[in-house]
Formats: C-alpha cells, structure tokens, sequence
C-alpha cells in the first residue's frame, strides 16, 4: 500500500515524500510549478534536486527543456517509475542504490550474509588466508508466496555473490543422507530457511554480530558477564 505524501507518521526522505506528494497532489499527465513544489515542503533545501533524483527511479518529469511547448518554470509530471517509497522493491538497476540504503538493508540483515551467515568482517571457517568477510547488497528476484517475482535488496557476502565457494559442489545423495540425521528441531528450520530462500540467523547468532559491533570496552563486559552468570 502507498503510503500518502504529508502522513505525520512517514519517516521517509525528501525524494520519496516528493514522489508521494507527485501522485496525490499533481497527477500523473498534470502540470505543476517549481514554486508549488517548494510550497508543498517548506524549508528543505535542494527539493528540485530530490525531484530530480526519481529521474533515475523511471520517473518521467518533464521541464520546458525536455519538452519545449512547457511554460519556463512550469513542470509536467508525466509518468510515475519506481515504487520508491517502498525499500525492498525500489529498483531496477542494482547499482543506483544509495550508500545510505545499502546501511540499511545490510542492518535488516543483522550484518550477515543471507546465504551463508557470515558476519561481515568475519574469518571464513574454511579459509587458510585468513580471508574475510566483506557484505555487499545486491537485487535478487525472489517469488513470494503468490507466484509473483519481485526484487529484492538483499546482504551477501562477496564469496556468495560469486557463486559460493571454490570447492565443488556437494553430492545430491550426500545431502540427503545428512538430511535425515537431523533432528525433528533442526528439519523444521532447515524447511523454513528453504521455503524463504534465506537463512534466518539464530538468537545466539544475532547476539554474536551484536557483540562484535560493540566498543572494545563494552565486549569486555559481554565476556565478563559470560564468565560469571552460568
Ligand atoms: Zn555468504
């Protein structure tokens, strides 16, 4: 659902505000002026510009230089491109998301990869260089329960994002044979990390990214506090 343009309880930027403010206000096929637009958000600075930015979104707003029949000044809001107020299916081309979009999908992912569950920074268990972790976010299609495709922001560390490991890939009736020594506990969340197309980190898991995302002063007191309360 849209969410609508002046909701007090809209915690967005500029740009998607001036998108929403597109919509309900303007029109798609209407005209508006600049001077309208900086009545509508009093006070924000470079509110052209954040209208200007949705350009990149698929966002077709033209001014009497893309369409020369415009009046100076006068806007028409042609068409309307992505759904970016909405962070998960925002756009198209992967690398146009923002650096500060990129933070947050990579904190909704508690700092792990989704594939494999690696912290960011973290040594993989099977490397012998020592080498690390290093996340990055990018769009994945993935089929929600209706059949639909939609694309998602997702964390992934660089070893993933490249097709996984080096070592070739596992055989099928291994895995089936690991499969049924599980525990009923275990079957149950392996089914679901399967059905979501993504591993959920553990409680334990969360707290150990928590703990290395802490100052080196307040880890001291976590590994007390493991030492001394059983
Ligand atoms: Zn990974």
């Amino acid at each position: 659902m849209r969410p609508t343009w002046n909701d007090p309880e809209l915690r967005a930027g500029t740009k998607i505000k001036v998108a929403l403010w597109l919509l309900d206000e303007v029109g798609e096929g209407n005209f508006f002026t600049k001077a309208q637009l900086r009545e509508a958000f009093p006070g924000v600075e470079q509110v052209d510009r954040r209208m200007r930015d949705l350009r990149a979104n698929g966002w077709v707003i033209n001014t009497n230089r893309e369409d020369p029949g415009l009046p100076l000044n006068t806007l028409c809001f042609v068409r309307a491109g992505d759904a970016v107020w909405d962070p998960r299916a925002r756009r198209s081309a992967p690398q146009e998301i923002s650096s500060k979009e990129r933070a947050a999908v990579i904190a909704a992912d508690d700092y792990m990869c989704t594939v494999c569950g690696i912290a960011g920074g973290e040594e993989y268990p099977d490397s012998r260089r020592g080498e690390t972790a290093q996340l990055s976010v990018s769009a994945r299609k993935e089929t929600l329960e209706d059949g639909s495709v939609e694309q998602r922001y997702v964390t992934q560390c660089k070893r993933c994002k490249a097709g996984g490991a080096q070592e070739a890939a596992p055989q099928l009736q291994d895995v089936l044979t690991a499969l049924d020594m599980l525990s009923a506990a275990e079957r149950e969340e392996l089914a679901q990390w399967v059905r979501r197309g993504r591993r959920s980190p553990r409680r334990v898991e969360q707290l150990w990214t928590e703990f290395r995302r802490l100052p080196s002063g307040s880890r001291a007191f976590v590994a007390d506090r493991l030492r001394h309360r059983p």
